[in-house]
């Protein structure tokens, strides 16, 4: 089976045609970035609409294939922002109307998890997922992916863009962030875990004060780097011992991070548990992840509804698993 895949929940438009043995035969994406300023969404729509036809006509011939060839259609139907979840909805809905294919919505934390599984032969993890508007501590028990720990308001790579845009980063700052820590000293942050939780917007807000104050920004993404990756080592700890499980997998944006996957390694090795990041090219937000997750559904007996819509707030344990 042929399958077109198409990713839209926040910054990238992405389309990509895989296979049923999960092979990847194109991955086309375009990335909203500025140079200054956030996300907004109106104009991440506009970037999208603007780039979406293309993207899916460069998947296509990317991937060698006609467009009737395609037997099955998986877009990202949640959860992000509206406006981006509005755009990749239509393009979906209007490309199974024109081929006369099935449709199938796709939750994109799922993709990122059995994305990673795919690729990393991870089989049962608790998974580490950290991306721009995640971090969830996440495991598969009693039949459902369940939440075993996130952040309480804002998410890492947030956290880490926000402070890099007050530093003068730009967006995405996390890359950034990773090398200026390289030049860095360790300077005294809070650390904040509440039981399973972690919170990073005080110590965000603490360090661009000292920002403000004169403290060098190399210190600063050293310290916020070492400071958010050991709490969220901490708490991946604590959900191995308590599931007893034996791998641990990275998956999100922030997994490129190198830092982050040594500390997570060493925490590993310390439990006789092994580490997995999924890799770099597949971190991010793309669309094969939401191919391979429709069609793993598609293949389960799943069929999207009729009325079917967007859902910006559809977390992970709302899902009902039907593919493991
Ligand atoms: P996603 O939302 O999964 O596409 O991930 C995007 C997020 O990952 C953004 O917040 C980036 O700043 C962050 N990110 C990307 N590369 C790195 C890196 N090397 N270190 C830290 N964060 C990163
Ligand atoms: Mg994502």
């Amino acid at each position: 089976m042929i399958i077109l895949g198409l990713e839209g929940t926040a910054h990238t438009i992405g389309a990509s045609v895989i296979n049923d043995e999960g092979e990847i035969l194109s991955d086309v994406r375009k990335v909203f970035t500025t140079e200054e300023g956030g996300l907004i969404p109106n104009i991440v729509a506009k970037h999208h609409i603007q780039e979406g036809p293309k993207v899916i006509e460069e998947a296509i011939k990317e991937a060698d294939i006609k467009e009737k060839d395609i037997e099955l259609i998986s877009f990202s139907q949640g959860p992000g922002l509206p406006l981006s979840l509005a755009v990749c909805k239509n393009l979906a809905r209007d490309l199974s109307k024109k081929l006369k294919k099935p449709l199938i919505g796709a939750n994109h934390i799922c993709g990122h998890l059995e994305i990673g599984k795919l690729l990393t032969k991870a089989k049962d993890p608790v998974f580490v997922f950290t991306s721009g508007a995640n971090t969830q501590i996440i495991a598969y028990e009693g039949k459902k992916y369940r939440i075993f720990g996130e952040c309480l308001s804002i998410a890492l790579g947030n956290a880490l863009d926000k402070f890099g845009r007050e530093i003068g980063l730009g967006f995405p700052a996390g890359p950034k962030i990773e090398s200026l820590a390289k030049e860095g000293e360790y300077v005294k942050l809070p650390y904040v875990v509440k039981g399973m939780d972690v919170e990073f917007s005080g110590i965000l807000t603490k360090s661009i004060n000292m920002f403000k104050q004169g403290v060098k920004k190399e210190d600063l993404c050293y310290s916020l780097q070492e400071t958010f990756f050991s709490m969220l080592a901490e708490v991946t700890e604590r959900a191995l011992a308590h599931c007893d499980k034996k791998e641990v997998l990275l998956i999100g944006g922030v997994a490129a991070n190198q830092r982050f996957c040594e500390m997570l390694e060493i925490m590993c090795k310390e439990r006789g548990a092994k580490f997995y990041a999924v890799p770099m090219k597949y971190s991010g937000d793309q669309a094969a992840m939401i191919a391979w997750q429709g069609y793993l559904e598609y293949k389960n007996g799943r069929r999207i509804e009729n009325n079917f819509d967007i859902k910006p707030g559809w977390r992970i344990d709302q899902v009902e698993v039907n593919w493991i």
